[in-house]
């Protein structure tokens, strides 16, 4: 009985010097981020020296090339470029809508082509017929839809406080919405932006063609001109849309994942890997989508190297080339990984932006919730509270189909803001705040390394 008593008044003893140690470590990180950072200043230089990086574009190659040079600057143990082949699609120079008012005037509205949307050949006009909901539009006949514009006026519910529910809610419009329409015979489909705030930003974003069903053209409108055109209908009964754009798709291109290793030292040949994406829309610079997940990791991998950090297990810094219209980058490296016979254990990513952290989604078995729910004392000083079962990311969610074991983690920063900026040409640097940014990587790099220490 004695013994017991002696046992677990040790391992207890234990517990609490391996927390006491964490605590230390994780302040230690925190500290190095805040006043020695580099986050910043990279994302300044991602955004401003290489700007909008759409796959397939001069700027994507050029991210790549900064990627590299970035991670050979910080010295990791290995730095090299992994082949993709991805999709390439270009807005082209020509995008323009109007609403025709029948009065004669012409109102000229903000709208960008959606991505993968075919372009108009030449200004094409139609009448316009609006859908408040996807459903709504499914629910219609050729006799209200043949031959118009349909206008897809769906807004994300401003009551949902996880603003990515409100987001995925909206999605059918964008990512189907052409389709729905041509099943019917309609000409070209505008939607209501996905974005929460009353503004004259139009957000792009991917949309796919279902097989068999005509492609038409795809634009979003700003939130407020979806509501002029809305309360336009409602007076007038039925208007004209006039609206040209010459985007187009082009040959399949290879381009590249970066990667950047720092070797483990008990069980090198298993892998965490950590990243975000490094392609972006071509509106903006991409600053929170995704630049802030690349200098998240980017940082929080240089912040372990300058602590001095041995890790366990080899940790893995991967920029995604291709999330937005393709996710090539992500099963690219799924795949490449299973084929080489890798052994991965974990994957973290962070593609929610750069605002000020709440805490991580889990997606793994009962063992990594209950792991990742333990974490949360350790963050409370930073005040991170969100340690909860969710998604972990676009681009590391690949790997759950060749290891089904291993543990996905999502960096959750506070998404009130997020859909002000998404695939919006405000998606820039000045809207990302310094401290906010820092944080993150300071939080990114605490995840890291408490998951290279707990798991096996
Ligand atoms: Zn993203």
């Amino acid at each position: 009985m004695r013994l017991v008593c002696l046992l677990v008044v040790l391992l207890s003893a234990i517990n609490l010097e391996a927390q006491q140690s964490d605590s230390a470590f994780i302040r230690k990180i925190f500290n190095e981020a805040l006043s020695e950072g580099h986050a910043y200043e990279d994302l300044r230089s991602l955004c401003k020296d290489v700007g909008a990086r759409l796959t397939g574009s001069a700027e994507a190659a050029m991210a790549v090339k900064w990627g590299r040079h970035k991670m050979e600057g910080y010295g990791f143990d290995s730095v090299y470029l992994q082949d993709i082949t991805v999709p390439h699609w270009e807005r082209g120079t020509t995008e323009a809508g109007w609403i025709k008012h029948p009065d004669g005037k012409l109102l000229k509205v903000h709208l960008l082509a959606l991505g993968g949307s075919v372009g108009t050949d030449g200004l094409i006009e139609g009448e316009v017929v609006e859908f408040k909901h996807i459903d709504s539009l499914k629910n219609s006949s050729r006799e209200e839809v043949e031959g118009k514009i349909v206008f897809l006026n769906q807004p994300m519910d401003e009551q949902m406080i996880n603003t990515f529910r409100a987001y995925g809610a909206c999605y059918p419009i964008r990512g189907h919405g052409a389709s729905e329409a041509a099943v019917f015979g309609a000409k070209a489909v505008i939607i209501r932006s996905l974005g929460l705030p009353l503004d004259h930003h139009p957000h792009t974003g991917s949309m796919q063609y279902k097989e068999g069903v005509d492609k038409i053209p795809a634009a979003a409108l700003s939130t407020l001109d979806a509501e002029q055109l809305s309360s336009l209908i409602k007076e007038e009964g039925t208007l004209r849309f006039a609206i040209e754009m010459d985007c187009r798709n082009y040959p399949d291109q290879q381009s590249h994942n970066v990667i950047g290793e720092m070797r483990g030292q008990e069980s090198q040949e298993k892998f965490i890997s950590f990243g975000g994406h490094l392609d972006s829309w071509d509106t903006g610079e991409g600053a929170h989508d995704d630049g802030a997940g690349i200098v998240h990791c980017l940082e929080a991998l240089r912040i372990l190297k300058e602590l001095g950090y041995q890790p366990r297990h080899t940790l893995r810094l991967v920029f995604f080339m291709n999330e937005e219209n393709g996710n090539m980058g992500g099963k690219s490296y799924a795949q490449i990984a299973h084929e080489k016979g890798e052994q991965h254990i974990a994957a973290l990513e962070s593609d929610r932006g750069g605002f000020t952290p709440r805490g991580f989604s889990c997606d793994g078995n009962e063992t990594h919730q209950a792991m990742n729910e333990r974490f949360a004392p350790l963050f409370k000083p930073y005040l991170l509270h969100k340690f909860e079962e969710g998604y972990g990311g676009v681009d590391i969610s690949p790997l759950k189909d060749y290891y089904p074991d291993i543990a996905l983690f999502g960096f959750l920063p506070d998404s009130q803001r997020y859909f002000d900026f998404h695939h919006a040409p405000s998606d820039v640097f000045e809207n990302v705040n310094k401290r906010e940014l820092e944080l993150g990587a300071a939080s990114m790099a605490a995840m890291i390394y408490l998951v290279d220490q707990r798991m096996e």
